[in-house]
């Protein structure tokens, strides 16, 4: 294994004395790319810059229409550009090809798309005061905008924040992950390139020390939407509370999978296999604690068993290949010890695993791993792994489950695979997440809300909760005998 593999980002001082980040295929181990790290000078420029752009109002004045005309522009172009942009995000990401190919490109040209409709137009509301006044309430942009955005999808993600960001007239500052910024980078040059003003709209570079942390607390930034892992999440809250800015968090989950025992089989096998192994299990939607009802759990475990085992890790550029290696190496020794726990320790059985490739050259790969344990307390039902190691339990009964799914910090999402519409009405009101999922995987609809309950986040995604962040709300009472 690669324990000793260099890690993915290096910060090196030049000559110059700017700092650069060094981006590594986590497949390889090779140099992809040098970045400049912005440092709290650089954000300075920038934030300034957009704040500049938002006063001038060169985007924000445009209408509606015209911002979504050019949404659709940049969408025509990322669809050109897929199967380049696809070669950028594996190379970066380790995702297997197979995956970023069917989903990552169109999903991000999807998203274009689906903010260029009216979905965020801002409508105004009018109360009246009969023979007094009358109250309008508008919303407006709130002005500069940061993003943040981690590594594991980083194209999906960073399209749904900019493309919202940008429709409800903001100037928007991104800064994509330190570990994979090169897709989100050319996202960036496409939006340019269609129609978005360089001073409206600008990509950043550098780890969460300093450049995220600068960015957020600048004080030209308004709000900040920030995704990846709970402990940052805080992180990014204490900082932006300085400046009372708004925030959306979108954090870590430890999804629990609920599978009773009147469910279709094959397709609750088929879902799970999605759903437990898509993007190389470094997926926030991931279920990674099954909860399997004691009539079914032989049959369904055996099922799981069999396909984990099968799972063909290797090369992420090969068609073949269903797990790719992990993003970089420091993260693939977490996981690596999230195994050897399970190997361990006396409370867990490794019911299956599959087989690494037999030339791994300076690769990040992990076998993915199944595991069953009864003890809902255990670190592994408890802790994101973020990683392909599932845990299963066997429970009594559909009270069980969602008792046992419950008692977890994280709140992200929940799936249910049954035919009992009773079942399916209980488990939607008793689970305490903020997306379940019934007998389907992974879906999303980008005008409902999402986001987590407990350490999972704070503010959703969604129309309502997008406007919420995206924008001020303003009144203005005029009284109607002058
Ligand atoms: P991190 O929390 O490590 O990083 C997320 C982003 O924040 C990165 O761009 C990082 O920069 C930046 N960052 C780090 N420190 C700071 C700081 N002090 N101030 C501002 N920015 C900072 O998460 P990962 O990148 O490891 O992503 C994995 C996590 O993301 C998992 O917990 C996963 O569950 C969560 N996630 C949640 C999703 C959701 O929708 N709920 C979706 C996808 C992922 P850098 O990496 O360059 O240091």
């Amino acid at each position: 294994m690669n324990a000793s593999a260099p890690s993915k980002a290096n910060f090196t001082k030049q000559p110059g004395s700017q700092n650069f980040l060094q981006v590594e295929n986590p497949a390889t181990g090779q140099f992809l790319a040098e970045l400049p790290q912005a440092d709290e000078d650089a954000i300075d420029l920038v934030a300034m810059q957009a704040a500049a752009a938002f006063e001038h109002g060169s985007w924000r004045n445009l209408t509606f229409a015209q911002r979504g005309e050019i949404m659709h522009r940049a969408a025509d172009h990322l669809e050109r550009e897929a199967g380049t942009l696809s070669e950028i995000l594996v190379a970066e990401t380790g995702l297997p090809i197979r995956q970023v190919s069917a989903m990552h490109i169109k999903r991000s040209a999807e998203n274009f798309r689906f903010f260029a409709t009216d979905a965020l137009n801002m409508r105004s509301e009018i109360f009246e005061t009969p023979g007094s006044y009358t109250s309008t309430a508008s919303r407006e942009p709130i002005g500069v905008v940061a993003l943040i955005v981690p590594w594991n999808a980083p194209t999906v993600l960073a399209s749904i924040k900019l493309a919202a960001a940008l429709m409800t007239g903001n100037s928007v500052i991104i800064k994509p992950s330190e570990y994979a910024p090169l897709a989100v980078a050319r996202l960036v040059e496409i939006l340019h390139l269609s129609g978005v003003p360089k001073d409206v709209l600008h990509c950043v570079h550098g780890g969460g020390q300093p450049t995220g942390d600068a960015l957020v607390n600048h004080s030209a930034v308004g709000a900040v939407s920030f995704i990846g892992g709970t402990e940052t999440g805080r992180a990014v809250l204490r900082s932006a509370a300085k400046g009372l800015k708004k925030v959306g968090l979108e954090l870590g989950g430890k999804n629990a999978s609920i599978v009773l025992a009147d469910c279709d089989i094959e397709k609750a096998v088929a879902g799970h296999m999605v759903t437990m192994f898509a993007g190389n299990a470094e997926q926030c939607l991931s279920a990674s604690r099954i909860l399997v009802e004691d009539g079914i759990a032989d049959q369904f475990i055996a099922e799981l068993e069999k396909k984990t085992a099968a799972l063909v890790v290797g090369d992420p550029m090969d068609p073949q290949t269903d797990i790719g290696p992990l993003a970089f190496s420091e993260h693939l020794q977490r996981v690596e010890k999230f195994a050897e726990l399970a190997r361990s320790d006396g409370g867990y059985t490794v019911l299956a695993e599959a087989r690494l490739p037999s030339d791994q050259g300076n690769g990040h790969y992990f076998a993915p791993m199944l595991v069953e344990t009864q003890s809902n307390d255990a670190l592994l039902n408890q802790q994101e792994v973020f990683g392909p190691i599932v845990v299963i339990q066997r429970v009594r009964d559909l009270d069980d489950a969602i008792a046992r799914a419950n008692q977890s910090e994280f709140g992200l999402g929940a799936y249910l695979w049954t035919a009992d519409q009773e079942a399916i009405a209980k488990a939607s009101k008793k689970l305490r997440v903020g997306t379940v999922w019934v007998n389907t995987v992974m879906t999303r609809d980008l005008r409902a809300p999402f986001g987590g309950y407990k350490n999972s986040g704070l503010g959703r995604d969604g129309i309502a909760g997008l406007l919420d962040l995206l924008t001020e709300e303003k009144t203005v009472i005029v009284a109607q005998q002058i």
